[in-house]
C-alpha cells in the first residue's frame, strides 16, 4: 500500500486530532512510498532499527518516536545516527504516542485490561489517559503482582498500603504515576502503572491505595501490536512485532 494510505488511515483512526501530546503523532520519518512489511516495537531505538532492517521491513511502527517536546532539535549523535539509519534502510518511521494509550480499542490501556481479565467500567484523569475497573476476583496485592508478573512476563514492584483485597482498581500504562493521586480521589483499592517514583511510596501508604509499578516498557508492548494487526487485516500487509526487552 501507499505509505500516505496508511498515515491517513492511522491518524484517523487513533483520532490523533483529539490529544495535546509531547511529541508529533503520525509520519515522522519519511524514507520509503511504498509499504509492504511493517516492523512494530515500543521504542524507535537503534537495535529496533537494526532488526528491522535485517528483516527487511519498509516501515517502523512505534509507540515512542522522536522529536520530544523540550529535547535538542538537531539531528547529531543518538538522534542523528537513528534517523540516519532509516534513511539509509528506506525505512518510514511512524510513531503514535498518547492516542496510542487512550484508544478504545487498540490502546495500551485496552489490551493491557485484555490481558489481564480486568473489567473496564470508567476512565477519568488528564485526556481521560486512566481507566477503572475491577480484576476477575477480588485479590491481594501480592496475588495481583504475581498475576502481573506471569501475564505480562515482567518484574513488578508492589507497594502495601494496607491489609485491604484489591476490588477496584485503576491503571494507566507507561509513566503515569504521577495519577497516583487522581486514582486515590476515586477511591480504588489499587493503582496500576509502568514507573515509580520516590514520592510514590510515601503517596500510597498515605492515602491508603496499593500501587503497582509493572514496568513501562512491559505495559506498552500491547497496544503497538494491536494497531499493527488491525492494518495487516485490513490491508494485508506483513507485520511482526520485535520486542527489544526493557526492564524499565
Ligand atoms: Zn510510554
Amino acid at each position: 500500500m501507499r505509505l500516505q494510505e496508511l498515515c491517513e488511515f492511522c491518524d484517523e483512526y487513533l483520532q490523533v486530532g483529539e490529544f495535546d501530546d509531547y511529541c508529533p503523532n503520525g509520519l515522522q520519518v519519511e524514507a520509503n512510498p511504498e509499504v509492504r512489511h511493517i516492523v512494530c516495537g515500543v521504542t524507535a531505538s537503534q537495535a529496533l532499527i537494526e532488526a528491522a532492517a535485517a528483516a527487511g521491513a519498509d516501515t517502523i511502527l512505534v509507540h515512542h518516536g522522536y522529536f520530544w517536546k523540550g529535547e535538542s532539535q538537531p539531528l547529531t549523535g543518538v538522534k542523528g545516527r537513528r534517523i540516519a539509519s532509516l534513511i539509509r534502510n528506506d525505512i518510514n518511521l511512524l510513531a503514535y504516542h498518547l492516542p496510542l494509550d487512550a484508544h478504545a480499542e487498540v490502546g495500551n490501556n485496552v489490551q493491557l485490561a485484555a490481558l489481564m481479565d480486568w473489567r473496564v467500567e470508567d476512565r477519568f484523569g488528564e485526556q481521560n489517559l486512566v481507566l477503572e475497573g475491577r480484576p476477575a476476583r477480588a485479590q491481594s496485592l501480592a496475588d495481583l503482582a504475581a498475576e502481573i508478573d506471569r501475564r505480562l512476563d515482567t518484574r513488578a514492584l508492589a507497594i502495601s498500603a494496607g491489609e485491604h483485597e484489591i476490588r477496584r482498581l485503576a491503571w494507566c500504562s507507561g509513566a503515569a504515576q504521577g495519577f497516583i493521586e487522581t486514582a486515590a480521589v476515586r477511591g480504588v483499592d489499587a493503582f496500576v502503572s509502568g514507573e515509580v517514583s520516590e514520592p510514590t511510596f510515601h503517596l500510597a501508604r498515605e492515602m491508603g491505595l496499593h500501587y503497582i509499578a509493572a514496568g513501562h516498557h512491559a505495559t506498552e508492548r500491547y497496544g503497538v501490536q494491536a494497531l499493527a494487526a488491525k492494518i495487516a487485516d485490513r490491508f494485508g500487509i506483513r507485520q511482526q512485532f520485535i520486542d527489544i526487552p526493557n526492564p524499565v
